[in-house]
């Protein structure tokens, strides 16, 4: 399902990473887990899904750090643990962070917190724009080139073109070019979203997801995918692994859709949830 570079990924040897075949003696603990960073005011929702999203893709523990201090609990997800954005983040292996994060100067002092545990991270939506535009844009960035594991950033072609200074006309005249380019800056992994997701990384690989088609042209699809890559992050696969992986599912749980409606209209973010479980299982 890729064009690669570097060679197709081996899905079974990837397969016995996620620890699909859960032993009978199984316990939470051996899933990782993750905390979503995001969810301001009127934003709340971007968090729900990415939190959902990385319980379904198997992660064993969930919490949304989160910015609207209202949110007490997510009653169609009440494993999701909610705490505010400033909690401590130590007892999670892997950060989501930006899903409705806002841009104020809360949400700049979340991304601060949060980046400065230096765990597995998926970076996406305000995030990223914060990282383009904001007092403190050099100062993340920073962050992200001195870091051991590189985090994953996941823009969409207009979040790609403010992090390069340029137009998301540009960006998508050459989108494997734009990718690579945000990979190599930013010394991070780049999932460059949209039909034909780039995924790209700092050493100039580079792999072409060929899965997915309309049907995920919807309102928080994005925050789907970034709950799906930080639960795999948080099993401790490596984060270039872990974007192709996450996005290879969350476009074959978008065709599965699309061949049981026999069309790609209806398919909500929501209702990707459950069925990147199923591609998984
Ligand atoms: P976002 O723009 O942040 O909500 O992310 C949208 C998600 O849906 C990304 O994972 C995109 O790659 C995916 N997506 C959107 N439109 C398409 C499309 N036409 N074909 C394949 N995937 C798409
Ligand atoms: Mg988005």
């Amino acid at each position: 399902a890729y064009q690669s570079t570097a060679g197709a990924l081996n899905l079974e040897h990837d397969a016995a990473r996620i620890k699909l075949k859960r032993p009978r003696n199984s316990h939470k603990g051996r899933f990782g887990s993750v905390a979503v960073v995001g969810g301001h005011v009127g934003m709340l929702g971007a968090a729900l899904l990415a939190g959902r999203a990385a319980l379904a893709a198997g992660a064993g523990k969930v919490w949304l750090n989160v910015l609207d201090e209202r949110l007490a609990v997510d009653v169609f997800a009440p494993e999701l643990m909610i705490r505010l954005a400033n909690a401590n983040l130590g007892d999670a292996h892997a950060l989501a962070i930006g899903m409705g994060l806002g841009q104020d100067e809360a949400a700049q002092l979340a991304l601060s917190h949060a980046l400065g545990y230096h765990k597995a991270s998926v970076l996406d939506a305000d995030a990223l724009n914060l990282i383009a535009h904001s007092p403190l844009s050099e100062t993340y960035k920073t962050t992200l080139r001195t870091r051991t594991l590189p985090a994953v950033l996941t823009p969409h072609p207009t979040e790609a073109a403010r992090l390069l200074k340029s137009s998301t006309l540009d960006v998508q005249a050459n989108r494997v070019a734009a990718a690579r380019r945000i990979a190599r800056e930013f010394a991070s992994v780049v999932v460059l979203k949209g039909a034909g997701t780039v995924i790209a990384h700092p050493n100039g690989a580079f792999k072409i997801n060929t899965t997915g088609g309309s049907a995920l042209a919807v309102a928080g699809q994005g925050d789907v995918l970034s709950g799906a890559i930080a639960a795999l992050l948080g099993m401790d696969i490596a984060p270039f692994d872990a974007a192709c992986l996450a996005v290879y599912m969350h476009g074959l749980a978008g065709d599965a859709y699309e061949a049981q409606a026999n069309g790609s209209i209806g398919l909500s973010a929501s209702a990707t949830v459950p069925r990147i479980s199923s591609v998984l299982n």
